[in-house]
């Protein structure tokens, strides 16, 4: 027990001792990996449009640094909470080792929701979160890009901040920005883009044509809505999508591109757009599907829901969806799964392609960008199944030995400080 403890940490860490345990992980190493290097609460008193002040909690979670500095995305959202972020940092270690990205984990958050905030609220409790996580972030340090309920206007106004304490532009400071302060091309679908790379080699080691299968995705915002768009254009069926207020259903296939129109350009809510039936989140989840695409949050497959999936393959989009107890079900059913370290990490490696090209002041063309985070992708998904066939373990237990041990080696190579 520690002021971590929270379901998200607890699943974290049951799968990273899963994991040790399995490797046969040094023990001093595994008390060290089971807690974050670093972690920062921070209190942001921001005057409302009202005129009255409110005051937010907000955190950075740094993980570990041993291979570089540490990345990870800032998620706006009402449940956010210290080990959640906790969590998430962890499993960012772990997702950047395993993309053999120079790369430690790191999370943040602030317990908000967005939607409730004007612009200008929006703008106060962003330059003041970023102002008291000033110490810890910068481009040799520590590198934050978007998560849940965070976007590129949020890393603009970041990186504003950042550059207007040190008296200089800095773009390296944040990913996922626009492109006109050092964006980099491919970023903003990345995560889509890489969950759609994963699944077609699954596919293709199941001997699965993608013209022959149906999509099901929850969550319909950065990740998914661009993973939805991907699936199509390959020549899927995307017969679900969802949001937090429920899904649309159309087993002859949503227009995609047209749904996008209505739900993003002119803001028409899911189920008004009337291109399908409604259907919730839970029915969602039980579809009779190929491909089971979870985007939104933690912790929604669970041993409650896990027997009734009918999917062939989980591709976990969002990070920590799958429980303990609802991965081993899920492998007994015979489910393949594309973990979360390895299905979604398309988002930060090409959030590393944008801090490589700041730094270097050189800007790639949107082909180098694919070309690249199809390499990189690919060769960990061919590797982290070829561990699996030879160590006789599951995808998930694959990801996580390989990037465990990677971050072991770096610990182990620079001993321990003092
Ligand atoms: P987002 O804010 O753009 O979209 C989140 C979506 O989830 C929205 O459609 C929202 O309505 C929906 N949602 C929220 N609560 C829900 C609930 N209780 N039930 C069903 N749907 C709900 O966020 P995103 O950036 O797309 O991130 C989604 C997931 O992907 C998260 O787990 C995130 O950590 C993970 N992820 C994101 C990136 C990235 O680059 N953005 C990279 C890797 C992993």
């Amino acid at each position: 027990m520690n002021e971590f403890d929270t379901p998200t940490f607890r699943l974290a860490v049951a799968q990273f001792d899963r994991a040790a345990e399995a490797m046969r992980l040094d023990q001093n190493l595994r008390e060290r990996l089971k807690v974050p290097q670093r972690s920062l609460v921070v209190s942001l008193p921001v005057r409302m449009d009202d005129g009255r002040v409110e005051v937010f909690t907000g955190y950075r979670v740094q993980h570990d640094s041993s291979r570089g500095p540490s990345k990870g995305g800032i998620r706006y959202h009402p449940d956010v909470n210290l080990g959640e972020v906790a969590a998430l940092a962890m499993w960012m270690t772990w997702k950047c080792a395993l993309a053999d990205l120079p790369y430690g984990g790191a999370k943040g958050g602030v317990k908000v929701s967005p939607k409730r905030l004007s612009r200008s609220e929006l703008q106060r409790l962003t330059r003041r979160y970023a102002a008291e996580i000033f110490p810890l972030i910068g481009p040799e340090k520590d590198v934050p890009a978007p998560d849940v309920g965070t976007d590129p206007q949020v890393m603009a106004w970041i990186m504003d901040t950042y550059s207007q304490q040190v008296g200089y532009a800095v773009p390296g400071v944040v990913t996922g920005k626009p492109l006109s302060i050092g964006g980099s091309l491919g970023r903003e679908e990345a995560t889509g883009r890489g969950v759609v790379y994963m699944i077609l080699e699954a596919l293709r080691h199941l001997k699965i044509d993608v013209r022959n299968t149906t999509v099901a995705i929850q969550g319909f915002g950065n990740v998914g809505s661009h993973t939805a768009l991907i699936m199509q254009e390959c020549g899927a069926r995307v017969i679900a999508v969802s949001d937090v207020s429920g899904g649309l259903y159309n087993s002859a296939g949503l227009n995609i591109p047209e749904l996008l129109r209505r739900y993003k350009t002119a803001k028409e809510p899911l189920k008004d757009t009337k291109m399908g039936d409604p259907i919730t989140n839970e029915e969602l989840l039980r579809l009779d599907c190929t491909v089971l695409v979870p985007a939104a949050l933690s912790e929604i497959i669970t041993e409650r829901n896990a027997a009734q999936l009918r999917c062939r393959v989980l591709a976990e989009g969002a990070n920590g969806p799958t429980t303990l107890e609802a991965d081993q079900i899920l492998e007994d059913k015979g489910v393949f799964i594309l973990p979360d370290i390895l299905a979604n990490s398309g988002g930060v490696i090409v959030s590393y392609f944008e801090w490589v090209q700041d730094v270097q002041r050189f800007f790639w063309k949107a082909k180098d960008v694919q070309e690249r985070l199809h390499e990189i992708q690919s060769s960990a998904f061919h590797r982290t199944l070829q561990f699996a066939t030879t160590q006789k373990t599951s995808m998930r237990m694959a990801a996580l030995m390989s990037g465990i041990d990677k971050v072991a080696q770096a610990h182990l190579h620079r001993g321990l400080y003092p």
